[in-house]
């Protein structure tokens, strides 16, 4: 049969998302969503929005919404680009800030697995940069890469190593070009580099509602800089879809990020219960990197990572698993409710044994 596909779409690798299997109800750990419910303000606005307004294409200008995050953020509206989640926009920033025939982006061996597709597909060059052996980040090495732009998650992913703002901040001050930040696990960390992007135009902080804001599934991400930075972003936006982010979400979003208080306190939950986490897996045998995000990066002395994730989904618990150089003895877990972690650390304790 003749192919009809481009060259892209035949030979690019996709990012893989964690699985979502329907065979049984499992305690899902595998894609780091929030265990609490989104806020009650958001519900209200969920429930209270107007249907018949859904004929209308959404507000633009998002000004509510990018009102609502500006003011969370303590920055100005025109500061402020919201997207269809986080990783649209840092798809968009993949073209907003690199070209094809440019020095390329340079980020670290161990990060987020989507930005090397990103790369791929905008066929834009990538310099990648071995973390240590510790998998901490060298910011001076990344600093000294000669790329068009760097991109950092912070805290890391997957392994949840979090850099604390001094050291972002030299970081970006040595850095005469674009620094991407994705600080999509920032709500478990607080130590956003946001107050920053009044002194350097060359910063760009990226975050999401999925993770600290429990709406992984409204899909809304955005992007903090200044607005001139935010004008380009604007640009390619409007050269793949005007409108990513559909009314409900806008509204939902707008009133989740309002309510600092509730999630303060849920996160907190998770922070905590991270730490009971840690502590659980390591009396089982288990080297935990210290974690700064909602899941933890965890290796058994005596059983590989594959083995850790087959046993765990064969009793129910979905983990992450990264068949992948450096990272194979290694799994993922997110942080659930004090149930699921129970039911986690019940799994082990009945196959480790
Ligand atoms: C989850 C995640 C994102 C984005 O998620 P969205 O749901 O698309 O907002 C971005 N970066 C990292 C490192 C993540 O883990």
């Amino acid at each position: 049969m003749k192919n009809y596909l481009s060259k892209t779409a035949c030979e690019i690798a996709p990012y893989t998302a964690g699985e979502q299997p329907a065979d049984r109800k499992y305690v899902k750990l595998n894609t780091n969503e929030n265990p609490y419910p989104p806020s009650p303000k958001a519900l209200e606005a969920y429930q209270n929005y107007d249907f018949s307004l859904l004929k209308l294409y959404p507000p633009l200008e998002m000004r509510n919404l990018r009102g609502a995050i500006a003011a969370a953020e303590g920055v100005a509206p025109e500061n402020v680009f919201c997207g269809n989640g986080s990783d649209e926009i840092l798809a968009l920033c993949f073209s907003a800030f690199f070209d094809p025939d440019g020095a390329g982006a340079a980020f670290a061996d161990v990060t987020y697995s989507f930005y090397p597709v990103f790369a791929e597909f905008f066929k834009i060059r990538t310099q990648i940069l071995p973390l240590e052996e510790d998998f901490t980040l060298d910011l001076s090495k990344l600093t000294a890469m000669p790329a068009q732009g760097v991109i950092v998650a912070n805290p890391n992913a997957p392994t949840g190593i979090g850099i604390p703002l001094g050291e972002v901040e030299k970081f970006v001050a040595a850095n005469d070009r674009i620094v991407i930040l994705d600080e999509a696990y920032m709500p478990f960390f607080n130590e956003s580099a946001v107050p920053l992007i009044k002194k350097y135009k060359n910063l760009v902080v990226v975050k999401t509602f999925s993770k600290g804001y429990s709406l992984a599934g409204m899909r809304c991400g955005y992007a903090i800089a200044d607005a001139s930075i935010i004008s380009g972003l604007e640009r390619c936006r409007d050269c793949f879809n005007s409108y990513p982010v559909d009314r409900i979400c806008q509204a939902v979003c707008a009133a989740a990020i309002a309510d600092k208080a509730y999630y303060e306190k849920m996160n907190a939950l998770v922070v905590a219960e991270r730490e009971r986490l840690t502590a659980a897996l390591s009396g089982l045998g288990f080297t935990v990197l210290p974690s700064k995000a909602n899941f933890v990066f965890a290796r058994h002395a005596a059983v590989a990572g594959r083995q850790v994730y087959e046993q765990l989904r064969a009793r129910g618990v979905l983990v992450r698993h990264f068949q992948k150089p450096r990272i194979a003895d290694y799994c993922r877990i997110t942080v659930g409710s004090r149930e699921e972690n129970d039911a986690l650390i019940a799994a082990l304790r009945d196959w480790i044994r």
